[in-house]
């Protein structure tokens, strides 16, 4: 949560709960750092209430982000967390944690487990599925929302946007809502040896 060095502007609205009262004064990347969102995804001033961005971070994003697919693209591309650690992801054998090389990955073996036992054919199983669906959803549609807010042809507060502030902001389960993954692979892999440049 970074803080603005500039004033807030007059006739601030949240584009996630549309209150006009309290504070606004900390800065929001619509699309998180953490997946590499840099100055160009901070969101216009007055667009996020500070409790929002409070509950958002805290409550959906913390957990959605170290979440499968998050974890994982976070993780190939090597981009650090906001406090600047490398990404992380659990597998079967412990924890794998990101080099500042890309290309390379450290594994911290859990106590017990022989590494002679798995050679030469050494696997990894990663999960591959988010243990919170929900908490990925909702941060994918809060991503949307702030990525919309960010298109000067868009009226964020029109009612058409309203199911999707409920869901993300209140976890509201009136509508159901769902999302597809694909994958490039080629991308995927390309990222994975060259890093990200954040
Ligand atoms: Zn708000």
């Amino acid at each position: 949560m970074n803080k603005k060095t500039s004033c807030t502007r007059i006739n601030s609205k949240c584009i996630y709960c549309q209150n006009s009262e309290g504070e606004f004064k900390t800065q929001e990347h619509f699309f998180p750092e953490s997946l590499g969102g840099g100055e160009w995804s901070v969101l216009p001033d007055g667009l996020m209430c500070d409790a929002c961005q409070r509950y958002f971070g805290t409550k959906v994003e913390r957990l959605a982000l170290s979440d499968w697919p998050f974890n994982f693209v976070r993780f190939n591309m090597s981009i650090p967390t906001k406090k600047k650690k490398p990404a992380q992801m659990d597998t079967d054998l412990g924890h794998m944690t990101a080099c500042k090389i890309p290309g390379y990955s450290k594994i911290h073996l859990k106590s017990g487990v022989s590494i002679a036992d798995k050679f030469p054919q050494l696997e990894i199983q990663i999960p591959a599925f988010p243990n919170e669906p929900r908490l990925v959803c909702r941060t994918l549609v809060k991503i949307a929302i702030g990525s919309l807010a960010n298109i000067k042809s868009v009226n964020i507060f029109a009612p058409q946007f309203n199911p999707a502030r409920q869901f993300s902001r209140f976890d509201d389960n009136r509508i159901k809502w769902w999302y597809l993954e694909r994958v490039d692979r080629g991308k995927m892999r390309k990222a994975f040896e060259l890093g990200a440049d954040v």
